[in-house]
């Protein structure tokens, strides 16, 4: 089925105006971001909204800025721009080389961060990045703005704690003065999803790993994370030995599915290997290697 069913449509020029829409066209509407996810699912009619509320033309959703001790990132900033922006860049070197792997130009070109965080595919690299940096998702809707851990969001494969009449209009990360950071990818081809991932931070201070976040897409892990590889390596003195330590950990408590991509064990393998990879030269970068 190439051809999606009838549906209506509605362009919101701001937030508080999409809520509003939202709220008129029902349960059964949906925002709609780049088209990259949701256009091909309602194509195949795994997807069959009544009405859409684009997205596009709201100034407030785009962008990437500094608010205090936060990276703050508009909802309906593009793939590229994320690619390209040089805040991100500065302090987080892992969206550049994420980016990198994502897709292709024309996804690139209109796929947004929010409708990837939305989209809640198990295998979304940003959702593995924001994981790791222990981000925050900014929601607004009819009662007002909440705020929710990234590591909370996600409620399960291509699920979130949004309600249909809430938007996704930000995701916030902590700055962290000397943190690296880098992202490692497995695919079959280039821009392909991954058959494991792994994003991670370091702080090291003195030798030692003060901090650190680790995200895994495509492993099954339904909130990208691995507190158990954080907790073992936090404390610890940024050695080989640590890195390896904490990355089996990943690789034991991540949780694969096979499919055509591959079986379990080899999943799990790689999520050992990219996060010891990550870790390795996250934690070099740190130390301003
Ligand atoms: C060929 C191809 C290859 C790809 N490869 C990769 C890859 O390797 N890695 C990767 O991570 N991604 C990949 N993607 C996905 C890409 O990242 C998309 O950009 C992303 O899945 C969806 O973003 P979008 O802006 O197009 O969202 P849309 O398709 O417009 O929306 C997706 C969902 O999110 C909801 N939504 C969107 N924005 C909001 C909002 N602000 N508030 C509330 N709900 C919202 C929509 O209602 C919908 O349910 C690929 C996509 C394609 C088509």
């Amino acid at each position: 089925m190439q051809t999606p069913a009838p549906v209506d449509y509605a362009k919101a020029t701001s937030v508080a105006h999409a809520i509003e829409l939202l709220q008129q066209l029902g349960d059964e509407a949906r925002p709609i971001a780049g088209g990259h996810s949701l256009l091909p699912m309602m194509k195949l009619r795994l997807a069959a909204p009544e009405a859409l509320v684009d997205l596009n033309d709201i100034p407030e959703l785009q962008g990437v800025r500094i608010e205090g001790d936060h990276i703050v990132v508009g909802a309906m900033t593009k793939h590229r721009d994320i690619l390209e922006s040089a805040i991100l860049h500065e302090h987080y070197p892992i969206f550049r080389e994420a980016e990198h792997v994502i897709a292709d130009p024309i996804v690139r070109n209109r796929g947004t961060i929010g409708g990837s965080a939305c989209q809640a595919d198990p295998a979304a690299d940003l959702s593995a990045v924001g994981s790791a940096l222990r981000g925050t998702a900014v929601i607004q809707g009819p009662g007002g703005t909440r705020e929710v851990p990234l590591r909370e969001f996600h409620d399960g494969p291509y699920m979130t704690v949004l309600e249909p009449t809430e938007v996704l209009v930000a995701l916030k990360y902590p700055i962290r003065p000397g943190a690296g950071s880098a992202y490692e990818k497995v695919e079959r081809r280039h821009g392909d999803w991954g058959v494991a991932t792994a994003g991670v931070f370091v702080v090291v201070r003195d030798g030692v790993v003060a901090d650190c976040g680790i995200g895994n897409a495509a492993v099954g892990a339904e909130h990208y994370c691995s507190p158990g590889a954080e907790d073992a390596l936090i404390g610890q003195p940024a050695t080989e030995e640590s890195f390896a330590a904490a990355a089996k950990v990943a690789g034991e408590q991540c949780n694969p599915s096979a499919d055509q991509r591959g079986p379990v064990d080899y999943k799990r393998h790689l999520t050992t290997e990219l996060t010891l990879r990550a870790l390795r030269r996250a934690a070099a970068a740190s130390q301003g290697a």
